[in-house]
C-alpha cells in the first residue's frame, strides 16, 4: 500500500512538481521566446554530465565494482552525479543491489517490474519505503562517499545551479536558463535513469537469459549513455560494459577505457567473449527446442550435438587462451624467458589459435544448419 510518510510526501512533490512545471513552463517559453542556441548547449552538457556519472560513477563504479577508479574521478562522479537528484550515492546503490539480488522479487526487489510499468518508473520513489541498507559495508569505507552521502541535496543544488546561474547571467537569459537548463535537465535525467527499471525490463529481446525480466533494447542506450543491454548487464553486472560488441552504442565503456588508459582507473573487468558465445547459443537452442513438436526427437538431437560442438570448440579456445595469456603474465613478472624461447611459443600459439580458430568455424557452420533444420521442423 502507498503510505504517504513525509519522505513519501517530499518525493512525490518533486518528482510530480518538476515534471507538471517542465510540461507547463517548457512550451510556454517555447511559444513565446523560441529556443536559444546557449540554452540548447547547457542542456545536452548538463544531461550528459549528470547523467554519465550515474552510469560511469553510480552505477558501474560503485554499484558494480566493474572496475576501480582514482580518488579525483570518484569525487567529480558524486559531485555530478548529486546533480541527477537520485538520492546520495550509498542509497542508489544500496537499492540497486538490492534490485540485482532479488530481481522480479515483489518484495525485496525495490524496483520489480512486476509490480507494473509505472511502479518500476517512479511510484516506487515516490513510495519512498524504508529499505534495509545492507551489503555497502565497502562504499562506507569511502570516505569521499560518506561525505557525499551526508550533503548529496546541498551539493546536486549547487552543482546544478551553479553552472545555469552563471550563463544565464551572462547572456542575459536567466528564466530561459533555468527552464531548459535545469528544470528540464532535471526531468530529462529522472526519467531516463527510470526508463531503465522499467522499459529495459519491459521492451526488447533476451538473448543471454530469461531467468528474470531484463531486456536488451538499443533504442535505450543513446540517451543513458550506453544502459540499454540490460539483458546482458543482468547476466554479467559486474562487466563494465553493458554492450559488449564493438558496434554497441556504450559510451560509458568507452571513457572507462579512456580513463584506464591516462591512469585515471584500472582493473576493468570483462566477460570473455567465449562465455558471451555460450549463453547465445545455450538461450537460442533452448528457445528452438521449444517450439519443437514433443515427437521431433530427431531434429533434437541434432540440435544439441551442434551445440555441444560449440560448447566444446568454446572450452578449448578459452582454455589455450588463458594458459598463452598466463604464459605472458609469468614473462612479464619474472622476466625470464630469452628472446628466443620466446619467440618459439609465440609462433606455438599463433599455430594452435588458427587451428582453434578452424574449429570453432566449423563448430558454428554444424550450429547453424541444426538451426535451419530446427525452424524448418517447426514451420512444417
Ligand atoms: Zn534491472
Ligand atoms: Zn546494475
Amino acid at each position: 500500500m502507498f503510505k504517504l510518510t513525509p519522505r513519501a510526501w517530499l518525493n512525490t512533490l518533486f518528482l510530480g512538481g518538476t515534471l507538471v512545471l517542465a510540461l507547463v513552463l517548457v512550451p510556454w517559453k517555447l511559444a513565446t521566446q523560441g529556443l536559444r542556441l546557449s540554452e540548447v548547449v547547457v542542456f545536452l552538457v548538463m544531461y550528459s554530465l549528470i547523467g554519465l556519472s550515474i552510469t560511469v560513477g553510480y552505477h558501474r563504479l560503485f554499484s558494480h565494482r566493474a572496475f576501480q577508479a582514482s580518488w579525483p574521478m570518484r569525487l567529480l562522479a558524486l559531485l555530478l552525479g548529486a546533480a541527477a537528484f537520485e538520492n546520495s550515492a550509498l542509497a542508489w546503490c544500496s537499492d540497486h543491489r538490492h534490485h540485482h539480488r532479488f530481481v522480479d522479487d515483489v518484495e525485496r526487489d525495490p524496483y520489480p517490474v512486476r509490480r507494473g510499468f509505472w511502479y518500476a518508473h517512479w511510484i516506487w520513489v515516490m513510495e519512498a519505503k524504508d529499505r534495509p541498507r545492507d551489503s555497502v559495508g565497502d562504499l562506507e569505507q569511502d570516505p569521499l562517499i560518506r561525505w557525499q552521502h551526508r550533503y548529496h541535496f546541498w551539493i546536486g543544488a549547487a552543482v546544478s545551479a551553479l553552472p545555469v546561474l552563471a550563463v544565464g547571467l551572462m547572456t542575459h537569459n536567466l528564466i530561459g536558463q533555468l527552464i531548459i537548463g535545469l528544470l528540464l535537465r532535471i526531468v530529462a535525467t529522472h526519467h531516463s535513469t527510470f526508463l531503465i527499471n522499467s522499459a529495459a525490463h519491459w521492451f526488447g529481446t533476451q538473448p543471454y537469459t530469461d531467468t528474470n525480466s531484463a531486456r536488451d533494447n538499443a533504442l535505450l542506450a543513446p540517451f543513458t549513455f550506453g544502459e540499454g543491454y540490460h539483458n546482458y548487464h543482468h547476466m554479467w553486472q559486474w562487466d563494465y560494459r553493458n554492450g559488449p560488441r564493438w558496434y554497441q552504442w556504450d559510451p560509458a565503456k568507452w571513457l572507462i577505457a579512456a580513463a584506464a588508459w591516462v591512469g585515471l582507473a584500472r582493473g576493468l573487468r570483462r566477460v570473455p567473449d567465449t562465455e558471451i558465445q555460450r549463453a547465445r547459443v545455450d538461450m537460442e537452442a533452448r528457445r528452438l527446442v521449444a517450439v519443437l513438436a514433443a515427437d521431433a526427437l530427431q531434429a533434437k538431437s541434432i540440435l544439441e550435438a551442434a551445440r555441444v560442438r560449440v560448447d566444446g570448440a568454446l572450452s578449448a579456445f578459452q582454455t589455450r587462451l588463458e594458459a598463452w595469456q598466463a604464459k605472458k603474465a609469468e614473462w612479464k613478472a619474472k622476466g625470464h624467458a630469452n628472446a628466443e624461447s620466446r619467440s618459439v611459443l609465440r609462433g606455438e600459439w599463433k599455430e594452435q589459435r588458427a587451428q582453434l580458430r578452424r574449429d570453432l568455424q566449423a563448430a558454428w557452420a554444424d550450429w547453424n544448419r541444426a538451426r535451419q533444420l530446427v525452424k524448418r521442423q517447426a514451420m512444417a
